[in-house]
Formats: structure tokens, C-alpha cells, sequence
């Protein structure tokens, strides 16, 4: 490909709207062009890209058994109805009526199209296991899209589905998606780790995210990881051994106590002259419209996608103080928040979290403003809630695993496994006929992993301040050939010779035959992120080019023929 021929147009400016570097850079080097919020053209360069990734996918999904298929993107109501999907979905889900106000959507997974063609074609357990899978471009209207390729609205997507005659079968099928999932990226150049993660409104009971670990705020996930054993979690989903902390208070009696002015924990900690471990904080949330108490000891954090699942709900949010004073009414109280405690609720589910089980002649709110209850213990003067892991897991706690302890660092997540079971095989009633000659519904699991945002997660991952250093097993071309100045006769030649020869040896190449200044043309090829350049300059006088490494800045001085070979030499390394 000739430079002067390439559709890209590169900007100097960084684009004011674009707030990482992936975005910032892809916009930049010309490889993508926004239409709307979270809708992007790929240009020619992205495409390269993506198809490169689309391919490594395809390779090794392959190898493990899968076949590709293709579903259509527009799906009827009627599925979304049959596994409850249409009506918890919620905003993401893009809705629209064709011409007879039929309803329907844009697909943004495809649990209910592939389940519904299971049942419709897998009879026998004799059909079984099969794994299918497709790369399509999925639709989802995210609540902030932003981030460029990292968080769009339309964006890639190669979705996995396996269906198995049990358990058994499931575990197998998993494990073949999380080792096709680390070649994949390992192939991209992209080192990830699996990390355990929340099932999220796809369902299921065990699943795991592969994350780029970043240490760029691009990363919209904490991972908490283990400084000793492979234990890595999303902090979502991390679990931990607390520090020892003071279980137990001074107060001997039960009784209650003013306490002014003493909304947070910290001033309440203050004003009794204790440690916050030994209060029991009461927070009231909203949970899919109804009210819900979490209780946590006073020095931790609830993690509300914990309290969610733990609640069994859709969505969850901290309750406003004029819903705290309406729960309060309906229970007979008129505290106001910050005195909130679980003796005398009704109507009102209460959870509380492992951390509160063990702390004894403990501080609680009482439900009357200003005071609070000391030397409180559970089953004598409070009941126990049911209990459950709500707790936020936090950096410098035991390894739950190990004697080791947690570390953080941010990741982006490029691809998701999920154990689904029966969820959506029985709410679909998708069935086969079992060895037994039993109905039996199918185990199926699901494996996502994003094409585009995996692209941008590489950017994010490899670049400067100059441009993108693509992995090479990834780069949309493997190099660029810049003559120093296209009057030079001498410098045109080689150049274009060095180019013959690379295209004939089935390497991708550019020539930057622009009738442009050398800066210009070193700019945009560090912007746009050949991971190999060769130059012919002034060194042609002793007969050599010079061949640089974008990734480490690395230049050799090479004959042409050296040069060609060193390139070949390169690409075969490819996997
Ligand atoms: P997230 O938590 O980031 O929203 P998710 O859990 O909704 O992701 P899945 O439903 O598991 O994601 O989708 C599979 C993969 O698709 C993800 O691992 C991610 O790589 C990619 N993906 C999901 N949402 C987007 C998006 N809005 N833009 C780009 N890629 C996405
Ligand atoms: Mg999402």
C-alpha cells in the first residue's frame, strides 16, 4: 500500500472530546471517525485491526471445537419475553417497532436467539455437546458511553455458547473457552488475568472476566489480587480476610445512650471514645423500588453489586433522606438518617453482612435522633439478619486463599466466561431427550469477548507520547518504508525496492511516498504505529537504511537486502 493512497487522515490535535489515550490516539492516527455518542466508523487502518483479532479468535475458538455461525441482529419481543429478559433488561436494551408496531430489538447479547434455535434443533443428547459462536456487532444504549472503543454503544462482539448434557460437560466446555481466552489475547500481545467477577443480569452462578491490567484510569475496573497466589477477583466480587480488629465493647449493659450530633460513624466513633469496629452501621437502600437495610461493621464499605445479588434485585441505590424519614414513618419512628437501626423494622427487608456476626456489646442506631443503643448483642437484644458477603474487599486484607494479601491495580475487561446452568434452558424450556429418554434441560454457558475493545485496551496498553506502538501480531500494516525525501532519486528507488520485495515476501507494508517533509512522515508513522520502520536517508551513502524498533526505539543500521530479510524474519515469528 502506497501512503499517498492509504485512506487516513491524521490529526495534530488531540480531539477535545476524548478523554483516554486509546480514544485520543485511534482518533488521531485515523482509525476511527465518530457518528454519534458511542457509534464509530472504523476506517481502513481499524479494520486491519479488527479483522486481525476477528481472525485470532476465530483460530483459536476453532481449535477448541466451536463453530461459527451468524444470528440477526434485530431480535422479536416475544424471546426477551420468554426468558423475562424484556422487562429487566432495562434501558440498554435498544428497542424499536417495525411498520406493523411489532417490537423487537438490537441485540445486545444473544441468550434468547441461540437458546430458542437449541430448542428448536438439538433433540437427542446424541447432538451434544456443541459450541457456537459468532462476531457481530452488538448494540447496547450504555448509560455513559465513552472511552472511545472502550465503552460504545455499538461496538464487536464474539459471542459463545455451549450447551452440554450436564454439569460435567459444562466444566469441560469452560475450561476449553478460558484456554482458547488466554491464547487469544496472548496472541494479541495482550497479557491478561482471569479474574472471578459478579454474573451481572446475564445469570449464572460462576464466572470470570479476562483483564488487561492498566495502569491508566482507562481501566474502569479494581482488580484485587493476591501478592502471593494466583488469586485475582474483580472487586466486585473479591472476598478477603479482614484484619484482626476489636470485636468486642466496653458497654456491658444494654442501654440507650445520647449521642449528639453524631450522623456519621466517625463522630459517633469520636464522641463514645471507641473504634468504629465495634459499631454496627445500618444503611438504607432502594432495591428495584422498595426499601432495604444493609448492616456492616462501622470501619467497612458495603459493595453494592454484592448487596444486589444479595438482595436478588435488578438494580440498587442509596436511599434519598426523604425515602429514610418515609420508612421510618410507616415503622412508627421519625429518626432522622443517621440513626437508622435494624430493632423494630418491619416491612422491610434486612440484610446484614458476615462482619457484623461476631462483634458483641456493640453500638447500633436505635431509630430516635440523637441516640443510640449500646452494649447491644445479637439474639438477646437484636435479631440476626440472614447474612450474607456484602462487604467491599479492600487492598493490604488477607488473601482468602493464601497467607498472602490483597494488591490492587485497574484492568479493562476484554472478555467474560459464564457458568449459565439452566437459566435460560428452563425459563425457555428448551429441552433434549437424555440417554435416559427423559426430558432434560440444557447446561449451556456463554463466552463474550470484545473485538473493539480489546483493540483499544492494546492502545491503551502500548503507546507513548508520540503515538500507538502496536503489537505487531495486531498492527494494521507490519511496516513503513520512508524514503527521507521523495526528490531524492537515489532514496526513491531503494525505498521502493526494500517495498517490492517486502510485498512479494508476503509482509505488509507501506511506502510513504508523500511529497511530504521527513518530520511529517516520522510523525505520523510513530502516530499511527508501524511497529517497524525503515528509512532511507543520508546512511545510503555507506550503503545502509536504518531499521527501527517502535516499541523500544531501537535502530540498527542494516543494508536494504539485511533489512528485507530482518522484516521477513520478523513476521514468521507471528503465531
Ligand atoms: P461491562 O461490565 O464492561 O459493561 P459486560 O459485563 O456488560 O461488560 P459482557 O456482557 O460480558 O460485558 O460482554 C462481553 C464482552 O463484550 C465484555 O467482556 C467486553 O469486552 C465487551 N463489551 C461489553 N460492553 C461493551 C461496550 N459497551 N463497548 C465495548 N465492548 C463491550
Ligand atoms: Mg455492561
Amino acid at each position: 500500500m502506497k501512503m499517498s493512497s492509504l485512506f487516513v487522515q491524521t490529526l495534530r490535535e488531540v480531539p477535545s472530546d476524548a478523554e483516554v489515550v486509546s480514544h485520543q490516539l485511534l482518533l488521531r492516527g485515523g482509525y476511527m471517525r465518530k457518528l454519534a455518542g458511542g457509534i464509530y466508523t472504523y476506517l481502513p487502518l481499524m479494520w486491519r485491526v479488527l479483522k486481525k483479532i476477528e481472525n485470532i479468535v476465530r483460530e483459536e475458538m476453532d481449535k477448541e471445537g466451536a463453530q461459527e455461525l451468524l444470528m440477526p441482529i434485530v431480535q422479536p419481543k416475544e424471546l426477551w419475553e420468554q426468558s423475562g429478559r424484556w422487562a429487566v433488561y432495562g434501558k440498554e436494551l435498544m428497542r424499536l417497532q417495525d411498520r406493523h408496531g411489532k417490537e423487537m430489538a438490537l441485540g445486545p447479547t444473544h441468550e434468547e436467539v441461540i437458546t430458542a434455535l437449541a430448542r428448536d434443533e438439538i433433540r437427542s443428547y446424541r447432538q451434544l455437546p456443541v459450541n457456537l459462536y459468532q462476531i457481530q456487532n452488538k448494540f447496547r444504549d450504555e448509560i455513559r458511553p465513552r472511552f472511545g472503543l472502550l465503552r460504545g454503544r455499538e461496538f464487536i462482539m464474539k459471542d459463545a455458547y455451549s450447551f452440554d448434557v450436564d454439569e460435567a460437560g459444562l466444566d469441560v466446555a469452560y475450561e476449553k473457552m478460558a484456554r482458547a481466552y488466554t491464547k487469544i489475547f496472548l496472541r494479541c500481545g495482550l497479557e491478561t488475568r482471569m479474574v472471578r467477577s459478579d454474573s451481572g443480569a446475564i445469570g449464572g452462578s460462576v464466572s470470570h472476566e479476562f483483564m488487561v491490567l492498566t495502569k491508566t484510569d482507562s481501566g474502569e475496573n479494581d482488580v484485587l489480587y493476591c501478592d502471593k497466589c494466583s488469586y485475582a477477583a474483580n472487586s466486585n466480587n473479591a472476598t478477603s480476610k479482614m484484619l484482626p480488629a476489636e470485636l468486642t465493647g466496653r458497654f456491658e449493659k444494654a442501654e440507650i445512650v445520647d449521642t449528639p450530633h453524631t450522623r456519621t460513624i466517625e463522630e459517633l466513633a469520636e464522641f463514645l471514645k471507641i473504634p468504629s469496629t465495634i459499631i454496627c452501621k445500618a444503611l438504607v437502600y432502594i432495591a428495584d423500588s422498595k426499601p432495604a437495610i444493609a448492616l456492616i461493621r462501622g470501619d467497612q464499605n458495603v459493595e453494592e453489586i454484592k448487596l444486589q445479588n444479595a438482595l436478588g434485585a435488578n438494580e440498587i441505590r442509596i436511599a434519598t433522606s426523604e425515602e429514610i424519614l418515609e420508612l421510618m414513618n410507616k415503622n412508627g419512628f421519625s429518626a432522622e438518617p443517621g440513626f437508622i437501626g435494624p430493632k423494630g423494622m418491619k416491612n422491610v427487608r434486612i440484610v446484614a453482612d458476615f462482619s457484623v456476626k461476631d462483634l458483641k456489646n456493640f453500638v447500633v442506631g436505635i431509630n430516635q435522633t440523637d441516640k443510640h443503643l449500646v452494649g447491644a448483642n445479637w439474639g438477646v437484644d437484636i435479631d440476626l439478619p440472614e447474612l450474607f458477603d456484602i462487604r467491599l474487599a479492600q487492598v493490604g486484607e488477607g488473601c482468602p486463599e493464601c497467607d498472602g494479601h490483597l494488591m490492587i491495580t485497574k484492568g479493562i475487561e476484554v472478555g467474560n466466561i459464564f457458568k449459565l446452568g439452566t437459566k435460560y434452558s428452563k425459563a425457555m424450556n428448551a429441552t433434549f431427550t437424555a440417554e435416559d429418554g427423559k426430558e432434560k434441560p440444557f447446561i449451556m454457558g456463554c463466552y463474550g469477548i470484545g473485538i473493539s475493545r480489546t483493540a483499544a485496551a492494546a492502545v491503551e496498553r502500548y503507546h507513548d507520547e508520540h503515538g500507538i506502538k502496536w503489537p505487531v501480531q495486531i498492527a494494521p500494516y507490519h511496516v513503513v518504508v520512508v524514503p527521507v525525501s521523495d526528490q531524492d532519486e537515489q532514496q526513491m528507488s531503494v525505498a521502493s525496492d526494500i517495498y517490492e520485495k517486502l510485498q512479494k515476501a508476503g509482509v505488509e507494508v507501506v511506502l510513504d511516498d508523500r511529497p511530504e517533509r521527513a518530520g511529517v512522515k516520522f510523525k505520523d508513522a510513530d502516530l499511527i504505529g508501524f511497529p517497524y520502520r525503515i528509512t532511507a536517508g543520508k546512511t545510503l551513502s555507506e550503503g545502509l537504511v536504518e531499521f527501527k524498533i517502535r516499541e523500544t526505539g531501537e535502530v540498527m543500521k542494516l543494508t536494504p537486502d539485511e533489512a528485507v530479510e530482518k522484516m521477513i524474519e520478523v513476521v514468521k515469528t507471528i503465531s
